[in-house]
């Protein structure tokens, strides 16, 4: 079974307007930004046409790979959903 068909049973309820995770502004990206696009398994991270890097949290699982690698360098802001919004684990 792929990755993506395992991701595909999760559900999520986005918290419109207000992202539990923010990028901060940047130039150029730092490496530790750049490492989000590989490591993040739900391909949050992106670098967008100017060359820097964006996260779309709305597929995010909270498994908090970002949040710790992150953790010193303060390149993300991240926080929990709201209660009652992000994802919502399928299991069996
Ligand atoms: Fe990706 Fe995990 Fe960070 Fe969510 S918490 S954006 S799934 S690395």
């Amino acid at each position: 079974v792929r990755i993506e068909d395992k991701l595909y049973q999760n559900r999520y309820l986005v918290d419109a307007g207000r992202p539990h995770i923010k990028v901060r502004q940047h130039q150029s990206p730092s490496p530790n930004l750049l490492a989000l696009t590989v490591v993040c398994p739900a391909n949050c991270y992106q670098v967008n046409e100017d060359g820097q890097v964006e996260v779309t949290a709305d597929g995010c699982m909270e498994c908090g790979t970002c949040r710790v690698l992150c953790e010193e360098s303060g390149d993300i802001d991240w926080s929990y959903p709201r209660g009652g919004f992000g994802v919502l684990f399928k299991f069996g």
